[in-house]
């Protein structure tokens, strides 16, 4: 297992002037190294820094923004490792898919990279409504300020640079308030941003307790915006805070697929597909697949693929490439998503594989017939746990997907072109995938929640139409 010390010739090393926390190793529980626990004040003070340096930011050119965005993206790029191996120590995410991360990050700092060059507004025909003649008129787009960012623990670094990235890109300044669990991706990004060029004090990390100091940073009056991605619960508690000022949720999902009979032929690629997005990460993906609703008619043979696909997924040490799953976040989520399994069966489903402890994590499960009042088909389990109901048509899988309380990303497997769209129009959700699994998101894609699953959207463009002000403004020339 590497240390993080061995990390530090990149990383700063963390601060420990003042109270500390303990981070931990989530797939042998031990701990990693110590953590600021940052004081009220000290978020105070970073949050008027980023006022001043606001000043600096907003007389970049978009060029330059976009060039410091470039160089963060290249140097991140330069030390794939190193980021790779930091996500790795601190979420337990096995070092396959924390590879994966740094390379979407990569791609998000450059979407934002280009994005800071195109924020541009529109002309308007004022001579199209009565007494309007005489005015040419235009919206222009500017920066409003400083963002507070509020992070959870499963994507440490891309989850950041998705706010990170647009708020720089329209010539804002940001702190950042990670995950308590996974600190250090974040510390690692403000540092690749200082070696591109960014002005001092325009990206901040303050790490520590997430209810104080996300209330100081909601609090406080130079903070223009705050944009949140957790649990609904945190969210919704933010969101009765934050008063008059901006704000973007992006919140959980109990992501639903449904397979129809027409692809009877590719339930062995399908069911690969869905063990990925089940499983990958243990399951604590915002849009993990939780509920597979198929056609009777092809229920077993999937169950069947299916299963073979989640045993043959391999346990154990997240450095080791070929590992798929590893150690839940903490015990605490491991207990619970043990228990939401028992409930289910207790409640009359039945256990196709999977069910138990395995080490710090839980093994890969499927059940089927499971009760629509079960937890686990009501609520996000955030856990490598699916269930797979059987339904007798289209209409009533669209019914059952529809059952939930989120709505972020939907998928469905079919090869019926009007079944397609009607699913496409009718998905209570924000994002439809057709002949894809819900576990599915592009870095440039507009990305956001309906019902409990968020309000407002990312996706670098789309967050930047989120961390503006359009302006208005028409010149009487008459
Ligand atoms: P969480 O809500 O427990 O914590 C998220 C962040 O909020 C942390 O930084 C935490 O310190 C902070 N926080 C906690 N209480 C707070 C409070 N009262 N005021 C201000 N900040 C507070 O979430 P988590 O366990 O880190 O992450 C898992 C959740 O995030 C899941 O629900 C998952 O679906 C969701 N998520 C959503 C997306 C998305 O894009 N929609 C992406 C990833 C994760």
């Amino acid at each position: 297992m590497i240390a993080f010390s061995e990390l530090k010739d990149f990383a700063t090393p963390p601060t420990n002037e003042g109270d500390t926390y303990p981070i931990f190793n989530p797939h042998t529980r031990e701990q990693i190294t110590e953590i600021k626990e940052s004081i009220n004040e000290e978020m105070e003070v970073a949050i008027e820094k980023a006022a001043v340096a606001f000043e600096t930011m907003k007389r970049l050119t978009s060029a330059e923004r976009s060039d410091i965005l470039e160089k963060a993206s290249s140097i991140i790029a330069d030390q794939k490792e190193t980021f790779a191996k930091t996500i790795t120590l601190e979420s337990g995410k096995p070092i396959r898919f924390a590879l994966g991360e740094v390379d979407r990050t990569v791609q998000t700092l450059k979407f934002a990279a280009i994005e800071a060059k195109k924020m541009e507004g529109e002309s308007i025909r004022l001579d199209a409504a009565p007494g309007g003649a005489g005015r040419d008129a235009y919206t222009i787009y500017q920066p409003i300020g400083v963002v507070g960012a509020i992070t959870p623990f499963n994507f440490p670094l891309n989850l950041v640079s998705h706010k990170v990235g647009p708020a720089l890109a329209a010539g804002n300044t940001i702190i950042v308030k990670p995950a308590e669990k996974t600190p250090l991706s974040s510390m690692l990004l403000a540092e690749a941003f200082t070696d591109a060029g960014l002005p001092e004090d325009a990206f901040q990390v303050i790490t520590g307790d997430g209810p104080r100091l996300g209330k100081v940073m909601i609090d406080h009056p130079a903070v223009a915006k705050i944009t949140f991605t957790g649990s609904p619960k945190v969210g919704e508690l933010i969101k009765s805070q934050v008063g008059l000022k901006k704000i973007t949720l992006e919140l959980g999902n109990n992501s639903a697929l449904y397979i129809d009979e027409s692809v009877k032929d590719r339930l062995d690629e399908i069911a690969e597909k869905a063990a990925v997005g089940a499983f990958s990460y243990n399951g604590q993906v915002c849009i993990s697949t939780q509920r597979i609703y198929v056609h009777e008619s092809i229920k077993d043979e999937f169950l069947n693929h299916f299963k073979k696909a989640a045993e043959a997924l391999t346990y154990g040490d997240p450095f080791d490439a070929a590992t798929d799953m590893s150690g839940l976040i903490d015990e605490k989520s491991q207990e619970r998503v043990l228990q939401w399994i028992d409930e289910a069966v207790e409640g009359g489903a039945t256990l196709i594989t999977g069910g138990s402890k395995q080490e710090n994590g839980v093994t890969p499960t499927i059940l089927t017939n499971v009760d629509a009042d079960a937890k686990l088909s009501c609520e996000e389990v955030f856990g490598p746990v699916v269930i797979v109901n059987g339904v007798p048509d289209a209409e009533e899988g669209l019914k059952q997907m529809n059952a939930s309380t989120y709505g972020l990303n939907a998928g469905v497997f079919t090869y019926h072109l009007p079944q397609a769209f009607r699913f496409a129009h009718e998905l209570e959700v924000g994002q439809v995938l057709i002949n894809d699994i819900p576990t599915l998101r592009f870095d440039h894609m507009p990305y956001g929640g309906l019902k409990s699953s968020g309000y407002g959207y990312e996706g670098i463009k789309y967050a930047i139409k989120e961390m503006v002000h359009m302006k208005f403004i028409s010149m009487n020339h008459a």
